[in-house]
C-alpha cells in the first residue's frame, strides 16, 4: 500500500514534469528524497519491558525552506509512506507559496495502545532521535494522524531540556499556551469553505441554498459541516465510520455535533433519516466533500457519483484511475493540496509569530489565511485555464515550477 503510495506521488511528479517541460536533471533530483532518517525508539513499558519501535523523519526537498510536515503514529506506517507524504508536501507548500520545504515524520506503533507514560516517553525519545534533523530554520513538525498538540508540547520540551533552548518555532499546532495558535484548530475547515466559494463562483453556482454532503464529521468535517451551513449551503447528507443520515430540507449542524459528542457517531441523528454510508455519494447535490480517508472516489465511485464538484477535504481522497472518469462525467475536483491546505498555511502563520515573538490577532490570522488560499485558488484556476487541465495536474504543475525555479535560483551544490 505504502509503495503505491509512493509510486502515485512520483506518477504524479512525472505527469508534472511532462506537463512544465521540467529540466531533466531537476526531475531526477526530485524523484528522490533529500534525506531519510530511520531512527530506532527503545520505550520502557508501564510492565517494566522495553520496547524498540521504528520511526523516521523524512526531507523530501527543502529547496525552498525548512521541511514542514506532521508526525503521525500509526501501527502501518514504512518508510514509503512517509516518503510519499514528505513529497506531498512539498507540493502542497509550493501551491501555497509558503517557504518550506517537504518533510514527514511518523513512528510505527498502535497509539490506543499505549497509556499517557508509554505515548509521552516515546515521543520523547523518538524527538531526541530525530532531533539533527529538525529546528526552527532546519524542519517543522505538526500534528498528523493520532498525534496533537500535547505531543507537539513534549516534541518542543525535549528539544528546549537537551539544547537549553526554548524555540517556540521548532513545532506548529502547538497548544495556546506555549504560543499555539487559536485558529489552527478550524484552518482546514476554513480553508475547504474558501476553496468551496471559489469553486461556485467560477461554476455560476450561487452557495445559498446548494446542496453538500460530506463524508466524515470529525476534526475537519465537523466544522465544515457548521460553516457551510452557516454561508447559506444546505448539508442534505453527512456519513461517518458508524452509518449516514440524510435531509433534503438541511441538517442542523449544531444538534447533529451534539449527537456525535453523545453517541459517537452521526448514525441515529433524529434530525435526519438514517441511510447506507456507501449510498452517500449517489445523493444529489452540487458539493461532495471527502473529509475522511484516502482512496474512497474508486473508478466505480466515479461513476455513479451524483455530485457536480468534489473538494478534497480529505488528503488523497480521489484513486488516480478514477480521475479521468470524473473528468468525463464533467465533475469539477478542487485537489487535496489545495483544498486542505488550510491547516499548513496557519501551521506557517504559528511559525512566523514564533520567529517573531509577537502574536497576530484572531482576525488578522484568519484575513491572512482567506487572502492566502484565495489567491492559491486563482493561481490553480488561472494555470489550469492556461494548459486546458483538470485543477490536481494544475496544481501539481504550478507547484513544481515553484519548487523547479528555486533550485535554478540556488543551483547545485557544491
Ligand atoms: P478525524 O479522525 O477527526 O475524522 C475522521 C472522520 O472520518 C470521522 O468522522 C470518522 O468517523 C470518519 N470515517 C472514518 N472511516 C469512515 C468511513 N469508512 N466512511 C465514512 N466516514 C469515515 O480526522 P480529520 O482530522 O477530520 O481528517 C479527515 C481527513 O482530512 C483525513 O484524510 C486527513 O488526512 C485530512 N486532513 C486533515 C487535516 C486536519 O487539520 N485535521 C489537514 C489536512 C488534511
Amino acid at each position: 500500500m505504502s509503495a503505491a503510495a509512493w509510486e502515485a506521488v512520483l506518477a504524479r511528479l512525472d505527469d508534472a514534469a511532462e506537463l512544465i517541460g521540467l529540466d531533466p536533471d531537476v526531475h531526477r533530483i526530485l524523484r528522490n528524497c533529500e534525506r531519510t532518517l530511520e531512527v530506532a525508539v527503545p520505550v520502557r513499558m508501564d510492565d517494566g519491558r522495553v520496547e524498540v519501535f521504528t520511526g523516521w523523519r523524512i526531507h523530501h526537498d527543502t529547496t525552498r525552506g525548512p521541511g514542514k510536515g506532521g508526525i503521525r503514529f500509526h501501527p502501518d506506517v514504512d518508510a514509503q509512506e512517509v516518503q510519499a507524504l514528505a513529497a506531498g508536501m512539498t507540493f502542497k507548500t509550493a501551491v501555497l507559496d509558503l517557504p518550506f520545504g517537504g518533510a514527514k515524520g511518523g513512528v510505527r506503533c498502535d497509539p490506543t495502545k499505549l497509556s499517557l507514560g508509554e505515548l509521552e516517553r516515546l515521543t520523547r525519545r523518538y524527538a531526541f532521535e530525530i532531533a539533527p534533523l529538525i529546528g526552527t530554520d532546519r524542519d517543522v513538525p505538526a500534528p498528523d494522524v493520532n498525534t496533537d498538540g500535547r505531543v507537539m508540547a513534549w516534541l518542543l520540551d525535549t528539544i528546549a531540556m537537551t539544547t537549553g533552548q526554548h524555540q517556540s518555532g521548532v513545532v506548529t499546532g502547538k497548544p495556546l499556551a506555549l504560543g499555539g495558535t487559536r485558529a489552527h484548530a478550524g484552518a482546514t475547515s476554513a480553508g475547504v469553505v474558501v476553496c468551496v466559494r471559489a469553486v461556485l463562483r467560477q461554476l455560476d453556482l450561487p452557495l445559498a441554498g446548494r446542496r453538500v454532503v460530506i463524508q466524515g464529521f470529525g476534526k475537519v468535517g465537523g466544522p465544515l459541516a457548521f460553516l457551510l451551513s452557516s454561508a447559506g449551503m444546505r448539508v442534505v447528507g453527512v456519513s461517518d465510520v458508524g452509518g449516514a443520515v440524510f435531509n433534503e430540507g438541511g441538517l442542523q449542524p449544531s444538534e447533529l455535533s451534539a449527537h456525535v459528542a453523545e453517541h459517537g457517531t452521526v448514525a441515529g441523528f433524529p434530525g435526519g433519516d438514517p441511510m447506507d454510508a456507501d449510498d452517500v455519494y449517489e445523493l444529489p447535490s452540487e458539493l461532495f466533500v471527502p473529509a475522511a480517508l484516502g482512496g474512497v472516489i474508486t473508478p466505480a465511485v466515479a461513476e455513479r457519483l451524483a455530485a457536480k464538484v468534489v473538494v478534497e477535504a480529505a488528503n488523497g481522497p480521489t484513486a488516480p484511475a478514477a480521475e479521468p472518469i470524473l473528468r468525463d462525467r464533467g465533475i469539477v475536483v478542487v485537489p487535496d493540496i489545495l483544498a486542505n491546505a488550510g491547516g499548513v498555511t496557519a501551521s506557517y502563520f504559528e511559525w512566523a509569530q514564533a520567529k517573531q515573538a509577537y502574536p497576530w490577532d484572531d482576525d488578522v490570522v484568519a484575513d491572512r489565511l482567506r487572502q492566502r488560499m484565495e489567491r492559491a485558488f486563482d493561481d490553480v484556476w488561472g494555470k489550469a485555464a492556461a494548459l486546458d487541465v483538470t485543477l490536481r495536474r494544475a496544481a501539481f504543475a504550478l507547484a513544481l515550477e515553484r519548487v523547479a525555479a528555486a533550485i535554478a535560483a540556488r543551483g547545485l551544490f557544491p
